[in-house]
């Protein structure tokens, strides 16, 4: 898949060493994008050869719910790259599926910072150097879970509601200076987070690709390549709207 417009454009990226937003990062530099990731982790950063000594590529070991650390992240890739004109909010955490009763605080707390606050502290470290140059695309992560519930436990599927909730609040809010903001909802995406769905003889992979009418589960490339479109000029009249990519699964 080719776009126009991503040469020379620098995509910021929470998330990257893993699943979606690592297969999100290969597939801007592909497009001649600078990507600059940020991660807690920094194991599949190393694995991945796209990244190794790449010129366009840049990252910061930091974890998006640290104030301090988002904006040491945001500072370096404008020292590294000197705009960011894309930024992917896809670093996010699974509940194990806990329903309330088995929510602790702790569980709650650590949900709703990371996949929330974690949002919010990237979107407004981000968003300043959009405004200023009045033009910007963000595209957040929520899940099929922003929509009903089963996708996750309680916590996880009240954090991808608030993500929806905030996305449209972002474009609406920013779009006279500049900001395309949109959301993507996934559903079945096999990536390191559903590990535990496909252990053992994977019966649980197995079941979740039945009750998804397309049958299967999806490649985090699929993602990747829905994201390309959304942030590119092509997707320009698209505005404060949540795209699902889930085979079916919120037709049903
Ligand atoms: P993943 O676990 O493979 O990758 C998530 C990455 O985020 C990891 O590299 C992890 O280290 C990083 N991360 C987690 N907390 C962080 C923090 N506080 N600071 C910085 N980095 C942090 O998961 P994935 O499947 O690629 O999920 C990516 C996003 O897509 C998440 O927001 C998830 O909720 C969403 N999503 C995934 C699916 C799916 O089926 N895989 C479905 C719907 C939505």
């Amino acid at each position: 898949m080719e776009f126009k417009g991503f040469k020379e454009k620098v995509v910021f990226i929470t998330g990257v060493s893993s699943g979606i937003g690592q297969a999100q990062a290969i597939a801007f530099l592909e497009q001649n994008a600078y990507v600059f990731g940020m991660d807690i982790a920094e194991k599949g950063i190393f694995a991945v050869a796209e990244f190794q000594n790449n010129p366009h590529f840049a990252y910061f070991l930091g974890d998006t719910s640290k104030k301090e650390e988002v904006e040491e992240a945001v500072k370096k890739a404008m020292q590294q790259f000197g705009q960011i004109d894309i930024l992917l909010n896809t670093a996010g955490i699974l509940d194990g599926y806990a329903p309330t009763l088995e929510t602790d605080e702790s569980l709650w707390d650590r949900i709703m910072t990371v996949n929330v606050k974690g949002t919010y502290l990237v979107t407004n470290a981000v968003l300043p150097h959009m405004v200023v140059r009045k033009s910007g695309v963000v595209v957040n992560m929520a899940s099929i879970a922003g929509f009903v519930a089963g996708g996750g436990g309680a916590a996880y599927t009240a954090s991808k509601h608030a993500i929806i909730g905030y996305t449209k609040q972002l474009d609406y809010d920013y779009v006279k200076l500049g900001i395309r903001a949109n959301g993507i909802a996934p559903g079945a995406i096999e990536t390191p987070m559903n590990q535990a769905d496909f252990a053992g003889d994977g019966k649980m992979a197995k079941w979740v690709a039945k009750e998804t009418p397309a049958g299967r589960w999806a490649k985090a490339q699929e993602v990747a390549n829905l994201t390309l479109y959304l942030a590119s000029p092509e997707a320009d009249y698209i505005h404060g709207t949540i795209i699902p990519i889930d085979g079916g699964w919120l037709g049903k």
